[in-house]
């Protein structure tokens, strides 16, 4: 059936995934499990070609994926939204080896846009590639790769080497020489996701890595990454949405005033209250849906639905889990009650580029007919 792949994700997610959240982000340890199950269940390979082994599902089934491991561990769902977002470049541009070591799950993808010079504005790479007989010298100071440590394969933007274009792409074998990383993560929330600074010093790559035209790279940013990586992006704020609104309501619904012999959920302000988060989360999500529809279908809005719809589930996961831990009260401090390690997840979506501020500026261009970029 088409949609098993669901199926396989409640197993792995109900017998891993969340049994590991809690300690993947009191440790800030990578979720070694989490991930390894999900390639044992051939979810790494959900969106690789059956070409090379994989399952050859698109963007929806990925945002769709994502949310689900969201509603349990946001740093899992950071760590597969990148290797998908890889994963997509390397099926259009990539080598068949890399292509099946992505699909079975040997291999890890992430990228590495932003960087120290130009930070969140990833279109605009300041980091060198110099050619080099055969070879390619990259040198850069990326700011932040997910899954840093771990990746094998890392999809790499840079300078041009000629001199035409504002950027062209890599695949960077990750850990080799010249490749490192700066060190453990410990970050206020995604706290597994293991992403750290990146510096490349003299690090060679064969020419032929190139993915993509050299000078061309916004083309694979535009065309390749953003739109999935916008579906993907917001599907993990819908998923810690989900995952944070069932368990505030289950907090509501037992947790007792003894001398007035009723429970929180009795009171009519928190009632009204979980009514306004769920309407924007279901809004939130069905803008999301018709945006994967609209990517899936090629439709003429699909940029459009995609810049909105990261904004949207950014904002809504800022804004309901602040409304979740309001609820929940003096007790949403508290671990157990499974509400705050939500709310420390949801504040990356709308810092990570495209940021909510930069998809404002980019949408209010498109609807006045300016140029985005
Ligand atoms: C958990 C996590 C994981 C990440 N993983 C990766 C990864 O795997 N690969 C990768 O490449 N990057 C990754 N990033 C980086 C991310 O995509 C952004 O580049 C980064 O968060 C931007 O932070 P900064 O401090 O550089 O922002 P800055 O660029 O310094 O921005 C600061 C503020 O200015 C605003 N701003 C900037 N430009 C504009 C503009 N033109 N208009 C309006 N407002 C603007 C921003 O919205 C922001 O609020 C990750 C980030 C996080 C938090």
């Amino acid at each position: 059936m088409a949609d098993d792949y669901l199926n396989s994700l409640a197993s792995v997610v109900g017998d891993v995934i969340a049994p590991h959240a809690a300690a993947v982000d009191k440790d800030a340890k990578f979720p070694e499990a989490s991930m390894r199950a999900l390639g044992e269940a051939g979810l790494l390979g959900l969106v690789s070609a059956p070409a090379v082994g994989g399952m050859g599902h698109g963007a929806k089934a990925a945002a769709l994926t994502v949310e689900g491991v969201a509603k349990a561990c946001g740093s899992s769902a950071m760590v597969l939204c990148m290797h998908y977002a890889a994963t997509f470049v390397a099926e259009q541009f990539g080598s068949e080896a890399d292509r099946k070591a992505l699909a079975s799950g040997t291999g890890l993808g992430t990228l590495a846009f932003s960087e120290a010079g130009s930070r969140s504005h990833f279109w605009a790479p300041v980091s060198s590639a110099r050619a080099d007989g055969d070879e390619v010298v990259l040198d850069a100071e990326k700011s932040w790769v997910t899954s840093a440590t771990r990746a094998t394969h890392v999809v790499w933007s840079s300078r041009p080497v000629g001199g035409e274009g504002m950027s062209s792409i890599w695949m960077v074998p990750g850990g080799g020489a010249g490749y490192a990383p700066k060190g453990p993560f410990d970050g206020l929330g995604l706290r597994g996701n293991d992403s750290s600074p990146v510096t490349a010093s003299g690090l060679r790559i064969p020419k032929t890595n190139l993915l993509g035209e050299d000078g061309k790279g916004m083309d694979v940013m535009l065309g390749a990454v953003l739109p999935r990586f916008n579906l993907m992006n917001a599907a993990c704020s819908l998923g810690l949405i989900g995952g944070s609104m069932a368990n505030t309501i289950e907090h509501v619904k037992g947790t007792r005033y003894q001398h007035l012999d009723s429970v929180l959920a009795d009171l009519p302000t928190i009632r009204a209250n979980l009514a306004r988060q769920q309407i924007r989360y279901d809004a939130t999500r069905a803008l999301w849906l018709d945006a994967c529809d609209a990517v899936e279908q090629g439709r003429a809005d699909a940029m459009l639905r995609v810049l909105e719809t990261k904004a949207a589930a950014g904002e809504a996961a800022l804004e309901v889990l602040a409304a979740c831990m309001r609820m929940c009260g003096g007790a949403a401090f508290r671990k157990d009650v499974g509400v705050e390690r939500f709310f420390r997840d949801a504040q990356a979506a709308s810092v990570m580029a495209p940021t909510t501020d930069q998809l404002y500026d980019f949408l209010g261009k498109a609807l006045c007919g300016m140029p985005v970029f």
